[in-house]
């Protein structure tokens, strides 16, 4: 066990305990599954596929994503993994062709006692979604890895024994979709410096009508939160977290992440969409819009193509 995955371990356990102090003294949810049958047999949209996961344990999560990729014939590989810290199936996805390859995440675990819809149902949904596109249509010109991870609540333990052992070779760059189930702004986070990756996720955004600072945010490195990107980028890959955000409460949000254990202490009665649902009992189905899900397949198709066109300098 090398000295990062030490310091992941231990973020790992200072998330868990941030959620405790975030989700008090909540009982388990109450709410019940969707029959996995009507989600298999039912319509496609990001948001009628967040049921496949949504108010399941971990388990029935994780046999979910295998259940759905079968189902519809989808090849994809089973990466399985047993260390101290866990066990879980990651699942592989790979479309199109090409020599370089980006890399689109959604853990598939959710915190024991949450529902985990927006974290992290919707964002597997939106996977899900864009998958069917890029195989009506597959890019040729850049390869599309679709890695729905396990144990992201574990201090990313799934992304991190999946860099461990998957080649990092010709990766284009990673994001990491977290909370994407509500909100009209999208969040590109932990991107301190500019890079080529950075440029290419810009365009995509702007290439479908989103403006700087107003639809679409670039933030800096956010202390407490994270996601999968960050096993990516220890190994040194452009890897980003992907929120989406309401506009209207950008700057509460801002006062939020960047400053969250006074934030959780001095606003526990109201704190901005969406960490007042995240990681408690209230992250349910009835609070995911169907259009921020809408909105980011149609950025990451966006993305597809800007990356696929766009060929960056090496450095
Ligand atoms: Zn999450």
């Amino acid at each position: 066990m090398s000295l990062r995955d030490i310091g992941f371990f231990v973020r790992g356990r200072l998330n868990r305990a941030m959620s405790r102090v975030l989700k008090g003294r909540a009982a388990a949810h109450r709410e019940t599954p969707a029959p996995l049958d009507a989600v298999l047999s039912g319509p496609r949209t990001p948001l009628a596929l967040s049921r496949l996961l949504t108010a399941r344990d971990n388990a029935a999560r994780e046999s979910a994503v295998a259940a759905w990729l079968t189902a519809r014939g989808v090849p994809f590989t089973r990466h399985r993994f047993a260390t101290f810290e866990g066990r879980g199936d990651n699942y592989i996805v790979e479309l199109g062709g090409g020599d370089r390859t980006l890399v689109l995440v959604a853990h598939h675990d959710a915190v024991p006692g949450s529902p985990g819809a927006n974290d992290n149902a919707a964002s597997v949904a939106i996977l899900l979604a864009l998958l069917e596109r890029l195989a009506a249509a597959p890019p040729s010109r850049l390869r599309v890895r679709l890695l729905f991870t396990a144990c992201e609540e574990l201090g990313y333990l799934g992304a991190r024994v999946y860099v461990r052992e998957a080649s990092m070779d010709r990766i284009a760059g990673v994001v990491s979709l977290e909370l994407c189930g509500m909100g009209d702004a999208l969040a590109i986070w932990d991107a301190a410096t500019e890079t080529p990756f950075l440029r290419t996720v810009r365009g995509a955004l702007e290439s479908v009508g989103r403006r700087a600072d107003e639809t679409y945010h670039v933030v800096g490195r956010i202390p407490v939160f994270g996601s999968d990107h960050r096993a990516f980028a220890a190994m040194g890959v452009p890897a980003y977290g992907l929120t989406v955000v309401p506009v209207a409460e950008a700057d509460a949000l801002r006062a939020f992440v960047f400053s969250p254990m006074k934030s959780a202490l001095r606003a526990v009665k109201r704190r901005p969409v969406p960490f007042d649902t995240y990681h408690t009992t209230r992250d349910t189905l009835a609070t995911l819009d169907g259009r921020a899900l809408d909105a980011v397949v149609q950025a990451l198709e966006a993305l597809v193509v800007e990356a696929a066109t766009t060929r960056p300098r090496e450095p």
